[in-house]
């Protein structure tokens, strides 16, 4: 159920709540890319120099999405449209795995969408930086910004029609959505070399995976885990080569880089 001290706030103070703790999570997590970047210079991903002014037009993104989410998650809470009701660890787990799940396979269709060229002024956006930062993750258009507001919000509505969800397991998933996806935008490869075997990637991608996609376009548009493209025959071959190059120390100098 959605907590009563919540419940008893009103519109603009629900938004307002939303809005900072939104913004605070942006902060905690943009700070630990920037962090990670700095502390782990000799695991650079690209060498490659960002587009003038990329740090403020990225801030400027992440207000549109952050005023767009926060808008659509306000809106569902006021209306009812989640039906929350589930309650304990056992329901939390269930919920936080199916929006896992989910999220990655809406995302996926999201993704592949804004690359058809009749769609792809919606993507331009987030593609205007072609190495990444801490803030790209968050660096897209409004219409961008509505599709991901579809994934938290319309998505588990979706899911509540079947069986009530519990609030604390959305609320988790969505912690976790935004951190993965502002940290995972750091131009720094962290992982250890398991995360670059086909097994681990069924889970979870390392950070050169979703890097490939901004230097290269057609293929993983797939972020959290590479099923998706997997699935669809849109993982490209060679970003395990890349990888070890990463973590050799030889960071990639160009975004027109590949590996036989
Ligand atoms: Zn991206
Ligand atoms: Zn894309």
């Amino acid at each position: 159920m959605i907590p009563d001290a919540l419940r008893a706030l009103s519109w603009a103070q629900t938004w307002f709540f939303i809005v900072a703790l939104w913004v605070g999570a942006t902060v905690v997590a943009s700070s630990i890319g920037f962090g990670m970047e700095r502390a782990l210079k000799a695991r650079k991903i690209f060498d490659v120099p960002l587009f003038e002014g990329q740090y403020r037009f990225e801030l400027m993104g992440n207000a549109v999405f952050i005023a767009i989410v926060t808008s659509a998650i306000t809106l569902a809470l006021k209306l009812g449209v989640i039906r929350f009701g589930a309650a304990g660890w056992a329901a939390g787990v269930a919920t936080f795995g199916a929006m896992l799940v989910g999220f990655q396979v809406f995302y996926w269709f999201l993704h592949r969408a804004m690359h058809v060229p009749s769609l792809l002024f919606l993507h331009r956006w987030h593609h205007r930086s072609q190495v990444t930062t801490p803030l790209t993750g968050q660096s897209v258009s409004p219409g961008e910004a509505l599709g991901w507001a579809v994934g938290f919000v319309g998505l588990p509505w979706v899911f509540s029609l079947v069986t009530p969800l519990s609030f604390w397991g959305w609320v988790g998933y969505l912690a976790f959505n935004t951190f993965g996806n502002i940290v995972g935008h750091s131009n720094v490869e962290p992982t250890a070399p398991i995360a670059a075997t086909r097994a681990a990637t069924w889970f979870a991608n390392a950070f050169v995976y979703h890097s490939l996609h901004h230097a290269r376009w057609n293929g993983h548009y797939s972020f959290q885990a590479a099923f998706m493209d997997r699935l669809f025959g849109t993982e490209w071959k060679d970003w395990p080569a890349l990888y070890a190059r990463i973590i050799a120390g030889k960071p990639l100098a160009s975004l027109k880089e590949h590996a036989d």
